[in-house]
């Protein structure tokens, strides 16, 4: 899906990445269309088109059919001759897939990780689970870009992400650095949640929908998509929800402070609360809750209904259209619940009609996929490839 609202490229309209944005908001076309479309001399543009053709950002596919003469090949941005790396990590798991540039994944395998994992066990598994996959695929000579999902906020300007307290070892690590080494491509960091929402927003298929991703596992994040993209806010923090505090509650929590909503409502929270159950682990709260135990139904509940609370201010102030609900305690029916009655209770009326909140459609994959998507708009993004394009 094209960005609306993509800059003007820096190149101007007669750029190389214009051609390309052009063909993938308005493709496929002939080149008498492009050309048109451009204002562009016919020498230029063929002159472009070859540069693209080599460097596969652009394609033939098919011929358009003409009422005589000749037929007139058409062309398209290529969204299938390069791939990317994308991945998620967490607090207690490891996605990583490859996909496409129209954002399919073609491949991805998880594995889960024992809380406390650290970067020098965890980055060289990733590398080489990535190298695997590319030369299973045979894509070992496509590969344009990684992206990676990770909760907690990412310093964009140096690709360090201050990770949440729920990951102490990876606290400041050049994460960006090590993988672009490892892999030999630029690298993408996105906050996870912001992943979700952007998987979810591709999902809906309306490039004018305000999504907010809501994800629950060990820790409690959202991201929001606006206009077309992630918002990141001015230092990367924006939808960390976790730290809300909730009036009158004095629980501590990770960060230091007391009542954060994280501490009444996570994954983390949650298998605190029932440990006198001979609940130990994520999993187990999943199981408890999945199999209709009364105590664990009732908790879940009552986080859903604690995270619902934070959201319907959120709501009120976004106004989105879709609230999409994943991560692993987002995906339990009492927690959805439970947070689906207090944020339509207490979000502003006219924010919280013609809502729509349920799970996140894509499911676990949602982030992996937001990963595909944005990881194509970084390959696609018309500077990018007018940079590429300038090199001799
Ligand atoms: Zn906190």
């Amino acid at each position: 899906m094209a960005d609306v609202n993509r800059p003007l490229p820096t190149g101007g309209a007669a750029s190389p990445g214009n051609v390309v944005a052009v063909l993938r908001d308005a493709g496929p076309l002939t080149r008498q269309q492009l050309q048109t479309l451009l204002g562009l001399s016919r020498a230029t543009l063929v002159e472009r088109l070859d540069t693209l053709q080599r460097m596969r950002m652009v394609r033939t596919v098919g011929h358009h059919a003409s009422s005589g003469g000749r037929r007139a090949a058409l062309l398209e941005a290529d969204r299938s001759s390069r791939v990317a790396v994308v991945g998620w990590l967490g607090a207690s798991h490891v996605s990583i897939g490859i996909s496409d540039l129209s954002g399919k994944v073609l491949v991805d395998h998880t594995e889960r990780l024992p809380l406390g994992h650290t970067p020098s066990h965890v980055l060289p598994w990733l590398v080489d689970m990535a190298r695997q996959q590319l030369s299973a695929t045979g894509r070992g000579g496509d590969l344009a870009a990684v992206g990676l999902a990770v909760p907690g906020q990412i310093d964009q300007a140096t690709g360090i992400s201050i990770m949440p307290t729920t990951m102490p070892a990876w606290r400041d690590q050049p994460l960006r650095d090590t993988l672009a080494d490892g892999l030999g491509v630029e690298v993408l960091l996105e906050n996870d949640a912001n992943a979700l929402a952007y998987g979810e927003y591709l999902a809906a298929g309306s490039r004018q929908s305000t999504v907010l991703g809501v994800a629950v596992g060990t820790g409690i994040g959202a991201g929001v998509v606006i206009g077309g993209r992630p918002h990141r806010g001015a230092t990367g923090c924006a939808g960390e929800i976790g730290h809300i505090r909730i009036e009158d509650r004095d629980e501590r929590c990770s960060c230091g402070r007391r009542g954060c909503v994280a501490a009444l409502a996570s994954g983390k929270a949650l298998v605190r609360q029932l440990r006198g159950d001979g609940v130990r682990s994520l999993p187990d709260v999943i199981r408890r809750v999945e199999s209709g135990a009364p105590q664990a139904v009732a908790m879940a509940t009552d986080a859903g209904r604690l995270v619902g609370t934070v959201l319907a201010t959120v709501v009120t102030i976004l106004n989105p259209n879709l609230v999409r609900v994943g991560g692993e305690i987002g995906s339990l029916a009492p927690f959805r619940a439970g947070l689906a009655e207090t944020l339509t209770q207490q979000a502003h009326e006219v924010a919280a009609q013609g809502l729509d909140v349920g799970p996140a459609v894509l499911g676990e994959r949602a982030p992996l996929v937001g990963m595909a998507g944005l990881a194509a708009e970084a390959v696609f993004d018309p500077a990018a490839i007018d940079r590429l394009a300038a090199r001799p």
